[in-house]
């Protein structure tokens, strides 16, 4: 299986089979497992093998097949599935940390990831410094000899910013810290985290993984160590788990991934391309673009720009009519889905932030942020053509 290509683990990494020998995999709907005798009961709570179940807060063979394909695809050794990306990110933080531990974060990141390192892990005694993560002078000059962690998002929600993983996770690993990354807008697709330096990645499955607006989820990947000493005890008794179900809906959403995030960035590609072409808004951000100022990262990196791209309209006022014109591009705060869904991140996903802090990101009143979906290419070019018509 090692030498499978990603479209291949996709499909076939992780599978169990009961004694039925079913095709799809099975949907084991059952939080508890029996045991034969007294002493068998008592041997799985001292050592549980790979294959034996306790309670599905713990584990269970759907989420497994779901943490085992996922880790296939990533390169990763082990994974544990969550109940959503926020208990992900929560869980890769909070299991390695303690009071008096510093941690170097990239300031530009999801407003609930923001609210982990700058409200949370603070209040438990836990330092952060927050850097530009585009700027690798401010990484080096923040990470200390006694730093534990840095975390950052790979691509930077909504201000598509690529950060460098390999050059951070150098400047990490010197002092030993562990390198922890968001990488939702990488997508498993277009990721090589793993391979370049990153020890933990994180993943909101909500997105891309499901692909198609259903369910919530995440996973932690990283060593069989991290994610069995240190993710799953704390996962596991803290009670962020993801449900059978879900794991089962995420098993079948990575078998059409790769087909559906290249055919998602494609369209995306060819939209910022023809948007920007069409100078009729402020600016085009898409990390595929050669305007983009960490381009040829990205194409190093990923191989792609990914599936999201952000148009600042000027204006609030332009943006929102730019929404509300919109006929195929739904108005939602979703990314990664078969619909394409713009989002107004000033007003929404980043209300939360004081105006400078804002302007500091880059996330202005005109900001739109547009995530792309399956839809023609030629019919989201013209209703987004048609809507910026209309901004006037
Ligand atoms: C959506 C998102 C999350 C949170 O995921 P949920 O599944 O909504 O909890 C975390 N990080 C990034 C970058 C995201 O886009």
């Amino acid at each position: 299986m090692k030498t499978w290509k990603k479209r291949t683990k996709a499909v076939h990494a992780g599978i169990r089979r009961s004694q039925y020998n079913e095709v799809s995999e099975a949907i084991y709907l059952t939080q508890g497992f029996v045991y034969d005798t007294a002493e068998d009961a008592e041997a799985r709570f001292i050592q549980a093998g790979e294959d034996e179940f306790i309670y599905a807060r713990y584990g269970n063979p759907t989420i497994a097949m779901f943490e085992d394909r996922i880790a296939a695809l990533e390169g990763a050794e082990a994974g544990f599935a969550t109940a959503s990306g926020m208990a992900a990110v929560n869980g890769a933080l909070t299991s390695m940390l303690r009071a008096g531990d510093h941690v170097v974060s990239a300031r530009a990141l999801f407003g609930s990831c923001l609210y982990i390192l700058e409200e949370v892990l603070t209040r438990y005694g836990v330092e952060v410094t927050f850097v530009d993560g585009t700027d690798l002078a401010a990484w080096e000059q923040a990470i200390r000899p006694d730093t534990k962690a840095v975390f950052f998002e790979s691509i930077s929600n909504p201000t598509l910013e690529v950060i460098d993983i390999t050059a951070v996770s150098k400047l990490a690993h010197a002092v030993g810290a562990t390198v922890i990354v968001d990488n939702v807008f990488a997508t498993p697709v277009f990721s090589d985290a793993i391979a370049q330096g990153a020890d933990v990645v994180v993943y909101s499955a909500t997105k891309h993984i499901d692909g198609q607006g259903r369910a919530l989820g995440g996973v932690i990947l990283g060593t069989r160590e991290f994610i069995r000493g240190t993710v799953e005890p704390y996962m596991k008794h803290t009670g962020g788990s993801m449900s059978p179900f879900t794991a089962w809906m995420m098993l079948k959403g990575l078998e059409t991934i790769e087909l559906r995030v290249r055919a998602q960035a494609d369209t995306a590609q060819k939209l910022a391309s023809a948007l920007e072409a069409d100078g009729a808004l402020t600016n085009v951000i898409y990390p595929g673009l050669a305007s983009h100022p960490q381009n040829a990262l990205t194409q190093a990196q990923m191989g792609a720009g990914g599936t999201v791209l952000s148009v600042d309209a000027g204006t609030q006022e332009a943006a929102f009519k730019l929404l509300n014109k919109l006929e195929i591009v739904t108005i939602s705060n979703n990314l990664g889905d078969a619909k394409s869904i713009a989002t107004h991140p000033a007003t929404t996903t980043h209300q939360r932030l004081p105006d400078d802090t804002k302007a500091m990101l880059g996330i202005t009143p005109g900001l739109v942020r547009l995530s792309v979906g399956l839809e023609d290419p030629d019919d989201l070019l013209a209703d987004l053509r048609a809507a910026i018509g209309q901004i006037g």
